[in-house]
């Protein structure tokens, strides 16, 4: 057999040459057919002087000598009609015809023995069927550990410590892919998931590396379950199911279901079968709706999968709300992805820090996208409305005329607080409260 035979023996060329004496012969015969058709083409050329005449195949109709009608002129006698087509005629000689004869019928008697050869092949291979099997089985074994041996040593992996006790513990983990595909330096970061810290909600501006840490987490502990080393300079990882992913938004318009539908289902997927020995990452939920019921779902998601199914869980998110979680739920701390701001701009760091990102740069980013400065402007405009809670009567600024401050604001700032004893301060507190929030 070749050393890569096509997955059929349908149509030949499985068997290599020099196995068998019939075979040879037969394919010697169809090649030097070539040689033939070329020196037929050469010798009708010259006997007709119609310089494009060809010699052509094709499967319905076979050989041909094909001239276009623009150049025929003198049709030699021998010359049969086959087939007339817009712009050429096909013609036959009983030369041809009988070379035809003798080609198709060697390469059908060539296909034949191949099959016939094929077949005893197999009866041969009937007896040794159990210890062929159970070589290639431990070949194939061998060759996906080589493989990661190889991965291991080429790619700078650590063995990873597998233990009985739930959890992961990474220092200095890398995403595998991403590491390798871009120029600039890969920023290792640590990760504790455990009994004590079974979910982190992961804050920080678009771009910031949120994905990058929660995949490369989810891939450091597959590798480690498959029996490979990881990218990590050091990785104890715990007992896991499954690993869960909620992650990118691909419209699945073909079966009808919008970006929002497609999250809500695999969303729906994972609180129903994630358990507390699970891996579950989610990259953003409720964006594909109004921002109230939006960051409301995605509220409640996190605190079902911290409280009830308490699945070690990766929650990366826009909703700064959500960072509150860790103040009512045991076991959930924030960490972010760090960022500076520098003349004007953005820089990521890539780093993982404790604690909730203390903003967002939606802006910055996408002014970086080239979104056109006017927008840019008016967004920054609404969003210090928006921040003032002045939302209900956002303005477009004219002449550079202040927007009135809310009057909350004026109220605060009637207050001393050095002036106040701790009972009149909690008398004040009350009574903003009365005046600002029951009133809503
Ligand atoms: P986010 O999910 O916060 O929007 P991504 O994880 O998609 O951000 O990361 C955006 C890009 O930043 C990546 O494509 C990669 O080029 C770069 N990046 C992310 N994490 C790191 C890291 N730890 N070190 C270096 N570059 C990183």
């Amino acid at each position: 057999i070749i050393a890569n035979p096509p997955l059929l023996i349908r149509d030949g060329g499985v068997i290599a040459n020099g196995y068998d004496e019939t075979l040879d012969e037969l394919r010697t015969l169809s090649e030097h057919g070539n040689e033939f058709l070329v020196a037929l083409e050469q010798r009708e050329r010259e006997r007709t002087k119609m310089q494009n005449l060809k010699v052509g195949f094709n499967r319905v109709h076979g050989y041909y000598i094909e001239i276009s009608h623009a150049q025929i002129k003198e049709i030699p006698i021998d010359y049969q009609r086959r087939q007339t087509l817009k712009n050429v005629e096909r013609f036959i000689t009983p030369e041809l015809k009988q070379f035809e004869d003798k080609i198709l019928s060697a390469e059908s008697k060539a296909l034949a023995r191949e099959k016939y050869l094929y077949d005893e092949l197999l009866e041969k291979l009937q007896m040794d069927l159990i210890s062929l099997q159970t070589s290639a089985k431990a070949l194939s074994q061998l060759d996906v550990i080589q493989n990661l041996a190889e991965r291991a040593v080429t790619l700078e992996l650590k063995a990873p410590e597998l233990t009985e006790s739930p959890g992961i513990f990474i220092q200095g983990g890398r995403h595998p892919v991403i590491e390798h595909t871009q120029t600039k330096p890969f920023v290792p970061n640590d990760i504790t998931l455990d009994a004590k810290q079974r979910m982190l909600i992961i804050t920080g501006p678009n771009m910031g590396g949120k994905s990058t840490y929660m995949r490369q987490t989810a891939l450091i502990c597959l590798l480690a379950h498959i029996g490979s080393f990881v990218p990590a300079t050091k990785a104890v990882i715990g007992p896991l199911d499954r690993i869960f992913t909620r992650i990118g938004a691909a419209d699945d318009l073909t079966s009808g279901r919008s970006t929002f539908m497609v999250e809500m289902t695999e969303t729906a997927n994972i609180l129903h079968n994630a358990t507390e020995h699970s891996l579950v990452l989610i990259d953003e939920i409720g964006r594909g709706t109004s921002t109230f019921d939006g960051m409301a779902l995605a509220f409640a998601c996190a605190e079902y999968l911290g409280k009830h199914i308490q699945s070690l869980t990766l929650f990366a998110t826009h909703y700064f709300e959500l960072t509150r979680l860790s103040e009512s739920l045991p076991g959930v701390a924030n960490v972010h992805l760090s960022a500076i701001e520098h003349e004007d701009t953005i820089v990521f760091l890539h780093r993982v820090e404790s604690g909730p990102a203390n903003q967002s740069y939606g802006i910055q980013v996408a002014k970086l996208a080239g979104l056109p400065k006017p927008v840019i402007q008016l967004a920054e405009q609404v969003l210090q409305q928006l921040e003032q809670g002045t939302h209900h009567k956002v303005e477009v600024k004219k002449s550079g005329k202040p927007s009135t401050p809310h009057p909350l604001l004026a109220e605060i700032a009637k207050i001393n607080p050095d002036h106040l004893t701790p009972k009149e301060a909690l008398e004040c507190l009350y009574q903003l409260r009365k005046n600002w929030v029951e009133k809503l």
